[in-house]
This record gives C-alpha cells, structure tokens and sequence, in this order.
C-alpha cells in the first residue's frame, strides 16, 4: 500500500507518531545531531537497549543502511528505529545504502505495526549527504515502498531542508 507523505518543519523528538526515526551510527551508543536529542529526551531506557543490541546482535555495530528499533523512552513516540546512513564520499557516492536505511527502517516498522513514522533527513549532518539528493532518495524511496505504515512524516529541523523535501514532492 503507498504510505502518505507529509512534511514538516521542526524537531522529531517532538513528534507523536507511533515511531521516530534515529539517523544513529553504527556504535548504536550516541552521537550528535538527532541522535543526541533523541537520547537526550528520551532518557537513558533508549541507550540501555541499544548497549543491549550491541552485546547481543551488534557486536560489530549495526551495518550501513540496516534498521532496528528500541522502545522510544519518555518521547512521545512508542519506539525509535535506529538506522544507520551512509557518510558522503564526494561526487559519485552510492546512494543505495541511503535509500536502504528508509526501506529497512519502513520494514522494521511493519514488524512492529507501527502505522506512522517519522524520519530524520537521514545523512544530510555530520555525514554530509547533499541535501536536495538525499531528499530525492528519501522520497523515491519511501514512495516505491511496499509497507502497512500509513504516514511517513518526514521532519526537517531548518528552512533549507525543509525546501528540498517539499521540491521533490511537488
Ligand atoms: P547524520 O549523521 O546521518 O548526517 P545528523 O543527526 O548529523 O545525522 O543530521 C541529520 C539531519 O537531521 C540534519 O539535516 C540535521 O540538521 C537534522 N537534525 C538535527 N537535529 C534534529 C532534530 N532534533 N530533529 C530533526 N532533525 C534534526
């Protein structure tokens, strides 16, 4: 079933959805950007799962472009899925495993019958993807998904963002 996509501007830790999205890095043990506020808000639950994840499932870190979820703490969300997003290595970058962290993140929402999910501009911070190509892939991507998930609410915290999602929307 398509999913709906809607769009807006502000910060995710905020959104009452059913799952919040977490661009995590492969650690699953904290970072900055919206994997800071997200363990900031949520509380220490969040990371204890995480540390859990890593000694049980993860001893290597979770994969570039894989997903999985923890419960979501005192945010308003039921759960956060972590995904992993690739880092920009400059013109010519794969973009496959950016579009597999929206598709697998999509997947793990299913499993848990999460009906609306919240993402992150996954990559476009501290891993430095080029805005209006990750918002290309984060649209087509969720758009040619086969999932139950209702609405995917794509959460751009400035202006800029904001303006590349809504370009490729249309
Ligand atoms: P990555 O390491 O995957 O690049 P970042 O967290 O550094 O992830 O950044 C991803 C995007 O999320 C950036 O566009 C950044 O501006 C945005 N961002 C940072 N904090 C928040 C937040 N609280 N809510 C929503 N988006 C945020």
């Amino acid at each position: 079933m398509p999913t709906n996509i809607t769009l807006v501007q502000g910060d995710i830790t905020e959104q009452d959805v059913d799952a919040v999205v977490n661009a995590a890095n492969s650690s699953l043990l904290g970072g900055g950007g919206v994997d800071g506020a997200i363990h900031r808000k949520g509380g220490p639950d969040i990371l204890a799962e995480c540390r859990e994840l890593r000694a049980t499932q993860y001893g290597r870190g979770l994969p570039t472009g894989q997903a999985v979820a923890t419960t979501a703490g005192r945010l308003p969300a039921r759960w956060v899925i972590h995904t992993v997003g690739p880092v920009h290595q400059g013109a010519g970058s794969d973009p496959a495993p950016l579009a597999s962290c929206y598709r697998e993140s999509l997947r793990v929402a299913d499993r848990l019958g999460a009906r609306t999910v919240a993402f992150p501009a996954i990559s476009t911070g501290a891993y430095r993807w080029p805005l209006e190509e990750a918002a290309r892939v984060a649209v087509e991507t969720v758009r040619a998904a086969d999932t139950e998930v209702e609405e995917a609410r794509f959460v751009l915290f400035d202006q800029r963002a904001y303006t590349a999602f809504a370009a490729q929307i249309g």
